[in-house]
């Protein structure tokens, strides 16, 4: 062996020339990164079959070599476009079989004629099917044995024999192979000098773990499955526990962070406003807000994450709070996701706080302090306005939506920032939020509707403290939902617009909802990634609403809602919803959160299958809020059987956000669940899922809260201190910043 490489080795040490292919398909600059490409399939050698029974439906993997193969192309008329697909026949000594492999796109296409070409030998492994009488497998896994012509042939079956009794197949992109990526590792593995441990030795034996060096060389050159069962163990504990100490450490260092103690006064705004309030608090209430009330009163920045149910009174306990650092002559911010929903927390701040809220006003309150309402639209001269009585400290509490970031907004003292529906705000826009407050931090309170899994928490939330309100404020009326299947039942579209008109004539409000605003576009939201109908298909604000009032609803006041009005006709038409002076409401998800009109009780969602279970939980929320009971009707063309179907009928069949958010997370993608899809950037998670591993991560916690507790900087464990750094250097984590 020549000199040897470390984890932080140039790629080009053990690629040569192919590391420039591989840092542009997957990213990796280093060594430890390449060895950190984890075969995407392990297939057993000895599950390799011959070619001469096979049965329907049935898995097989042989070894065999290509004869022939044609690139077709084909008009793809359900997507429009071209279609690719790739005709290759193989052959064994005795058998023949057809396989076929489709492609969407042309490269890939081409790409994959390029390597599946005559005369090369493979591996392939795919489930039997049939197509006009014969065998034949659809897009089986493949591993081609080098690159060859037919002299080659048993050269690659001698390879073949000589392999290990786990064959790896590694994920691989039209650029780079899946052999090269494969010898590259294989290099590494022996070069690599050294291999970073971020166990503790004790741990690792107590937790039964495999050391490191092992635990690689099993992930990547596994001789059985016990082997490479034994190397992701230890693997994803390693994941685990490397997040969970970045997170432990970030707990630790807010805790020694300095925040202005928020101590309220007697007699103070908010002893006032409790006075006046118009209900009794659910004891949920209560308790959460002693512990907010407490957090604001410590040395140290609160970072809260408040859940609780749609409908839940979250909002009061937030303005209790906001109270309270007003009472201690510090301000604070309410930040909402959407400009209906700045709004109307402005509008509902203001009328709950009455009087309190005249502040500078002939018969205001002496104590009262202002309510300020910061949005992109909000005019000039207003606008400037606003941003002094933030700046001289005349507002106390500002609301607002992305706005409130921008430089020119100064507090004179901001001492707390709430986060109205959590999961629509990134990172960024938290963080220049707390900037604005100088040098003590602000206390943080986070508020989500869409409840989140405990393992999720720890992960994605790994810093924040949870409260949850579990209990709706009495009066909330249960709300019925039923799936109305447009494609079983044509006729009873007929019947959901005759029962919108049952709720109107009974003197309440409906809500219809769209997934699109008209032709041209989508809706104002992004819809869930379905392959189902064309979105013009779908119904849109545009089309619906005349459709209503010329047919089934005509005579009933009806208003189009959605995110491409204008902001002052967004808040007019949301005003005269609330004020009951508008009987339907056609809108698109911009509804969706928060949107508090006591008189609405019934919603049509329309293409309700083309929403996740968590957004049409969350719709619903807008329903049976005053007292009456709620209506809920999912109308879709999904077919009977269909997932679609049965997402629908799940959120049909609950209310209980907890138990719908874990039915959400099982259709959703790890990456949405880590925030990290949409940024187009790796979690850096390979092995570890927030959503399977709850115990895995629950125990990498608790070694990690120990480990940062006895040696907070880590000076006694360089190579986990290292991995931290390289997770946060490449910027595959922004979980991990999330709070
Ligand atoms: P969410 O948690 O969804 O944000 P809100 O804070 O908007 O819920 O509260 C929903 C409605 O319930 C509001 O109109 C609010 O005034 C009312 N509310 C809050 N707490 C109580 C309570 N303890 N008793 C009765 N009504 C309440
Ligand atoms: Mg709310």
């Amino acid at each position: 062996m020549a000199t040897g490489v470390t984890w932080d080795s140039k790629l080009s040490a053990v690629a040569g020339s192919s590391a420039s292919k591989i840092e542009k398909a997957f990213g990796y600059r280093t060594v430890g990164e390449l060895l950190g490409h984890y075969p995407r399939r392990y297939v057993d050698k000895g599950a390799v079959s011959d070619l001469g029974h096979l049965t329907l439906d049935e898995h097989i993997t042989f070894v065999a070599r290509v004869v022939k193969s044609t690139l077709k192309s084909y008009p793809d008329r359900r997507r429009g476009g071209m279609a690719y697909r790739l005709e290759v026949v193989v052959a064994t000594e005795r058998d023949r079989l057809a396989l076929t492999f489709f492609d969407k796109k042309k490269h890939l296409a081409e790409w994959r004629a390029k390597t599946i070409v005559e005369g090369t030998t493979g591996l392939f492994s795919g489930k039997v099917g049939r197509f006009r009488d014969d065998w034949q497998l659809a897009n089986p896994q493949t591993k081609i044995f080098g690159a060859g012509d037919e002299d080659q042939a048993d050269a690659a079956l001698a390879e073949f024999e000589s392999m290990p009794d786990l064959l790896t197949i590694y994920p691989a992109t039209s650029t780079v192979q899946s052999w090269q990526l494969e010898e590259a590792i294989k290099l590494a593995l022996e070069m690599l000098v050294e291999v970073p441990d971020v166990l503790p030795d004790a741990v690792r034996r107590e937790h039964g773990l495999l050391e490191a060096r092992q635990a690689l060389e099993w992930i990547h050159r596994p001789d059985s499955w016990e082997q490479k069962g034994a190397a992701e163990k230890r693997l994803r504990f390693d994941e685990a526990f490397v997040t969970q100490t970045a997170l432990a450490q970030r707990r630790a260092s807010l805790e020694a962070l300095d925040a202005t103690p928020r101590t309220g006064r007697d007699e103070g705004l908010l002893d006032r406003f409790d006075e006046r309030l118009p209900f009794t608090l659910t004891a949920g209430q209560q308790a959460v807000s002693e512990e907010v009330l407490h957090d604001l009163a410590a040395g140290h920045p609160m970072h809260r994450l408040l859940q609780g149910e749609v409908g839940s009174g979250k909002t009061v306990v937030a303005l209790r709070a906001m109270l309270r650092v007003v009472d201690s002559g510090g301000q604070a911010a309410l930040l909402a996701p959407t400009e209906v929903l700045a709004q109307q927390h402005a509008r509902s701040i203001t009328a709950m706080l009455g009087d309190l809220a005249a502040g500078g006003m002939l018969g205001g309150d002496a104590e009262a302090t202002q309510v300020a309402l910061l949005t992109g639209s909000t005019g000039t001269t207003a606008r400037r306005e606003v941003l002094s009585d933030i700046q001289v400290g005349n507002a106390g509490i500002v609301v607002g939506t992305h706005a409130l970031l921008e430089d020119k907004v100064r507090f004179l003292d901001l001492g707390l920032v709430v986060v109205d529906e959590q999961h629509r705000f990134g990172v960024e826009q938290r963080a220049a939020l707390t900037d604005k407050a100088g040098d003590a931090p602000p206390h943080v309170l986070v508020m989500t509707a869409t409840p989140i899994p405990r393992t999720v928490a720890m992960t994605v939330f790994g810093d924040l403290e949870t409260s949850t309100l579990t209990e709706l404020p009495q009066g909330r009326a249960p709300i019925q939902t039923n799936v109305v299947p447009l494609r079983d039942q044509p006729a009873w579209f007929d019947r959901v617009w005759a029962r919108l008109r049952e709720e109107v004539d009974s003197g309440r409000q409906c809500y219809v909802v769209c997934p699109r605003i008209d032709d041209t576009a989508k809706g104002d939201e992004e819809l869930p990634d379905t392959d189902e109908a064309p979105a013009t298909s779908l119904a849109a604000v545009a089309e619906v609403a005349p459709m209503l009032e010329a047919g089934p609803l005509h005579g009933l006041r009806i208003e189009q809602m959605h995110g491409r009005l204008a902001p002052d006709d967004k808040d007019r038409i949301m005003r005269s919803f609330a004020a009951g002076e508008v009987d339907v409401l056609v809108s698109t998800t911009v509804i969706e959160v928060g949107v508090d009109v006591g008189n609405a009780t019934a919603m049509v969602i329309l293409d309700a299958d083309r929403f996740g279970v968590s957004q049409l939980h969350q719709m619903r929320g807008r329903v049976g809020r005053g007292g009456h009971p709620g209506l809920c009707l999912l109308v879709t063309n999904a077919e009977d059987g269909s997932p679609a179907r049965e997402r629908l009928a799940a959120v049909a069949g609950t209310t209980d956000g907890f138990e719908l958010s874990r039915l959400d997370l099982e259709y959703r993608r790890e990456g949405d669940v880590l925030g990290t899809s949409q940024s187009g950037k790796r979690s850096g998670l390979k092995l570890l899922s927030v959503i399977r591993h709850e115990d895995v991560i629950a125990d990498a916690r608790a070694v990690a809260e120990q480990v940062v507790a006895d040696d907070p900087s880590l000076a006694k464990h360089p190579a986990l201190l290292a991995q931290i750094e390289r997770l946060r250097e490449t910027e595959q984590a922004d979980y991990l910043e999330k709070a």
